[in-house]
């Protein structure tokens, strides 16, 4: 919270919401959150764990069945209270743009502007103003039919920001736009959010958006927000395996506790890599116990020779322009995602070096209490995400 933000409302206040589409089976269970003023939080998870819910929520889109949401200190929804979406203040940026089609580009903006009262000429200087900054200028008399999918999301951004300084809210906005389109956009969102000092909810199920964008993630499954916090803090200290996996990972080895040699590290014998591995302890781990040491992508470096390392073999190699990315053949288990400057050619044998802060190792029992809460039916095909390449960000 900066000086600005101090002793202001927060933005968004859920205390207990939960919703069910049919009665039987909750879209959302009992989620509690909160985004402070200016602050930009993104709800990270895969495909059916409740994220457009809770954010048509807040929009007043859904009604909640049980709980409360307040916008800046305002109750919104709860106790049979549903306050309509077009009193609550809000602006949505959605995947499909949803902009008016019979409207220009100019009008399209400028129109945010007139429930907030606004003259018609400062109107149109307002929205051409923002229309600039969005790098859309001269094309203001423009039709939505008229512009690419990146320029229509570019206005859409735009209405949601011009002269205001509240709650925005983004379903997915990224999702339809190709890649290198998605980069320059998504940096316009992470600029021009923060100059206008909007508060800002932004869900989506890409891991690397949402540490991109993000002040805090907030991760959820199964409708439930399973943790809370910093970029930083949800990759170094994963809550549970699911966490771990869906926020990226090179590979997992088995292996057995061996000691406690320090406080919140565990020695785990993995007989498949032939190896003794240092690792940070999520819950509680004991001497004996079986343990799954999952390893983030910067932990593992293909290593000289002569330093102690574990020996694999190289199954892909692939070119990503500042080095090669390899798959490596460990035992009977497959790592990806291991980066080194030089090419390691598919078939060799290679020593690799493992970094116990990118190790982090899970007991059985965490595994099962996750099964309990992440339904893997409802999470589609899009729950992919192991081999996803963190090295920038790491430590
Ligand atoms: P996400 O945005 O993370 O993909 P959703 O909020 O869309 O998740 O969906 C959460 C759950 O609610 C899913 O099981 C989904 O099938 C269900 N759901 C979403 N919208 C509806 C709807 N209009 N009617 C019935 N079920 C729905």
């Amino acid at each position: 919270m900066t000086e600005l933000t101090a002793g202001r409302a927060p933005a968004v206040v859920l205390r207990g919401v939960a919703k069910s589409y049919d009665g039987k089976r909750d879209a959302i269970a009992e989620m509690s959150l909160e985004v402070g003023h200016g602050e930009f939080v993104v709800l990270l998870g895969p495909s059916g764990s409740g994220k457009s819910t809770i954010v048509r929520a807040i929009a007043g889109i859904e009604r909640i069945d049980r709980g409360s949401i307040e916008i800046f200190g305002r109750q919104v929804a709860g106790d049979r209270l549903h306050v309509a979406p077009e009193d609550r203040g809000v602006s949505m940026v959605f995947q499909d743009y949803a902009l008016w089609p019979h409207m220009t580009v100019l009008d399209n903006v400028a129109f945010a502007l007139k429930r907030a009262k606004v003259g018609s000429r400062d109107r149109k200087e307002k929205a051409s103003e923002m229309l600039a900054r969005v790098g859309l200028g001269g094309k203001e008399g423009r039709y939505p039919g008229e512009l690419s999918g990146g320029e229509q999301q570019r206005v859409a951004l735009a209405r949601a920001l011009v002269g205001h300084s509240g709650l925005v809210l983004f379903d997915e906005p990224l999702s339809n736009l190709d890649a290198d389109l998605r980069e320059k956009l998504r940096l316009e969102i992470a600029t021009l959010t923060r100059e206008t000092n909007a508060s800002v909810i932004y869900i989506t199920h890409d891991q690397a958006e949402a540490f991109a964008l993000a002040d805090k993630i907030g991760v959820l499954a199964g409708g439930r927000l399973i943790q809370m916090g910093e970029p930083e803090d949800i990759y170094q200290r994963p809550v549970n395996p699911f966490i771990a996996r869906f926020t990226g990972l090179a590979g997992e080895l088995a292996g057995k506790v061996l000691a406690n040699p320090a406080p919140g590290l565990v020695e785990v014998e993995v007989p498949s890599a032939s190896a003794v591995l240092r690792a940070r302890m999520v819950g509680r781990l004991e001497p004996g116990d079986m343990a799954t040491v999952a390893l983030r992508p910067f932990a593992l470096a293909i290593s000289d020779a002569d330093e102690p390392s574990i020996e694999a073999r190289v199954l892909d190699v692939a070119f990503r322009g500042r080095g090669y990315e390899h798959a490596l053949a460990l035992g009977g288990n497959v790592i990806s995602s291991v980066f080194c400057a030089e090419r390691h050619p598919r078939g060799s044998k290679v020593s690799i070096s493992v970094d116990p802060a990118g190790c982090l190792a899970f007991s059985e029992a965490e595994e099962v209490a996750v099964a309990a809460v992440h339904d893997p039916a409802a999470d589609g095909a899009e729950d992919e995400a192991i081999a996803f390449d963190l090295t920038e960000y790491a430590l």
